[in-house]
């Protein structure tokens, strides 16, 4: 085991060793830098413990997502609870949390998803630091274009709407949004002309891969057993609530106990909840991604066209992120069709001409789930001490410090965060949908 440092909490470089685990903690400084370069740096512990499943669990987390990974970030943290697993089927960001393009923002319309994603922003701006782990967050603004009059006139409903919810938004003109993106064909000429548009100063974007990481390292500190290669294949109940859950793992099923089990997997919810005895509103779909070969930084801020159907940001390395709608039809395969494909690119070439002739260098796809009304559902479902995190769709990344502390919450307390109260499942009976189509559209 590794030599014993200073620190505490997550950061601590203790090694403690249990007849059942070892916890492996390091913190990363500028002073633990130093010290370990006299030994080469071969000293380092691992990020994260490679967990076994044992039988019983007090709280097991399907899925390990950035949403499952902060869920049992946070039950441990905020509620001491220190016996849990996250159960995931391949590798710790391997779904969607390591396919998306990273955009963080908080510019929704209505007052319940404004409270929810402004929530999860403001965990973002100290992420880093919490989890003593380079999340790089940049709040480099994000611009969605106005290319007409339409356009216009919804911007500004959709900025006043933020104002009203207390989140900052600013409207702007064609010589402004030129003067943010130089390389964007503002016009006149262009075929799609830029009339203005709106901006949302502290939105950006931050890597995807390090939230996983920065969690699963956060909770390993804390004691959760992380699975990898490990399918939650069903589920187990007695006297009406679940009592475990039955995995694939390293060829042979078994079951693990539990009282309490939060699900978060994506595209992936309706295939479980299935399992678990009820149907979900949702549909899943092969939503795309692509990057195009580094250059020098050419892109300043994260911009979107809705009209357009595709949006853009320059990656830390470099490659300009390039995104767009839903495929047009329900999909598990985790490829993306060529149709989408051709309008990101068109779109592309149509706004940013100086762009047109860079080499497309990765394409890719994750399966999200898309539900009616455009926002997550939370809270305990139909089958007791099972707890849902879904329906994130084309936009959850954003929300993953808010998912997980929110269903960290429900799991620890029986009880609804107040910011996951309005989006239980319930909502689909009584008719109280929170349509954010507008906001989230292909605005991830
Ligand atoms: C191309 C693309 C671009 C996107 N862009 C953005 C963006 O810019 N901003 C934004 O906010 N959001 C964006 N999103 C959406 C965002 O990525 C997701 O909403 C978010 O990552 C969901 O996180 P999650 O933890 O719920 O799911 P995931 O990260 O998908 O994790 C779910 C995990 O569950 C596991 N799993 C599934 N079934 C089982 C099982 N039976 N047993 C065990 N494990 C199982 C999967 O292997 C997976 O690792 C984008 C998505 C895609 C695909």
């Amino acid at each position: 085991m590794k030599r014993a440092k200073d620190g505490d909490g997550v950061g601590s470089i203790t090694s403690v060793t249990s007849s059942s685990k070892i916890l492996m903690r390091t913190r990363y400084s500028a002073w633990n830098l130093l010290a370990d370069a006299r030994g080469g740096h071969a000293d380092w512990a691992p990020a994260w413990r490679d967990a076994e499943p044992r039988p019983r669990y007090d709280a097991v987390i399907v899925g390990g997502g950035g949403h499952g990974l902060a869920t049992a970030y946070y039950l441990a943290k905020n509620h001491g609870l220190r016996n849990i697993a996250v159960i995931e089927a391949g590798w710790i960001g391997g779904g969607n949390t390591g396919r998306n393009t990273t955009i963080v923002r908080s510019n929704y319309l209505f007052p319940e998803s404004a409270r929810l994603y402004e929530f999860a922003l403001k965990q973002y701006e100290g992420l880093s630091r919490e989890l003593n782990f380079n999340i790089m967050f940049s709040q480099r603004g994000i611009v969605t274009l106005a290319h007409s009059r339409h356009d216009l006139n919804a911007q500004a409903r959709w900025v006043n709407a933020m104002l009203f919810n207390g989140i900052d938004a600013e409207l702007v003109d064609a010589a402004q949004v030129r003067q943010m993106e130089p390389r964007l064909n503002v016009g006149p000429g262009a075929r799609h002309p830029i009339l203005g548009g709106f901006v949302q100063r502290r939105a950006g974007s931050a890597r995807h891969d390090a939230v996983a990481w920065g969690y699963a390292r956060g909770a390993s500190a804390l004691g959760v057993d992380i699975v990898q290669n490990c399918e939650v294949v069903d589920f187990k109940t007695a006297n009406g609530r679940v009592a475990g859950v039955k995995v694939r793992w390293q060829g042979r099923e078994m079951d693990i106990a539990c009282d309490k089990v939060g699900v978060a997997v994506a595209g992936h919810s309706s295939l479980l909840a299935r399992k678990a005895g009820f149907d979900l509103p949702v549909t899943s779909y092969a939503l795309q991604a692509m990057v195009t070969e580094p250059v020098k930084p050419v892109l300043n801020t994260v911009t979107l066209s809705p009209a357009l159907g595709a949006y853009w940001s320059q990656s830390d390395k470099g490659e300009v992120v390039m995104g767009g709608a839903l495929d047009h039809f329900p999909s598990y395969a985790q490829r993306g069709s060529l149709a989408t494909m051709q309008q990101v690119v068109s779109a592309t070439a149509e706004m940013f001409p100086s762009l047109g002739r860079l080499r497309l260098l990765r394409q890719w796809a994750g399966i999200v789930d898309i539900v009616k009304d455009s926002s997550p559902i939370l809270g305990e479902s139909p089958l007791p001490g099972l707890y849902l995190n879904c329906g994130w769709g084309t936009g959850g990344f954003k929300a993953i410090p808010a998912g997980g502390w929110t269903l960290a919450h429900a799991m620890a307390t029986g009880r609804d965060h107040e910011l996951a109260a309005p989006f239980r499942l319930e909502r689909f009976h009584t008719g109280r949908l929170i349509d954010e189509a507008a906001a989230a559209g292909i605005a991830h």
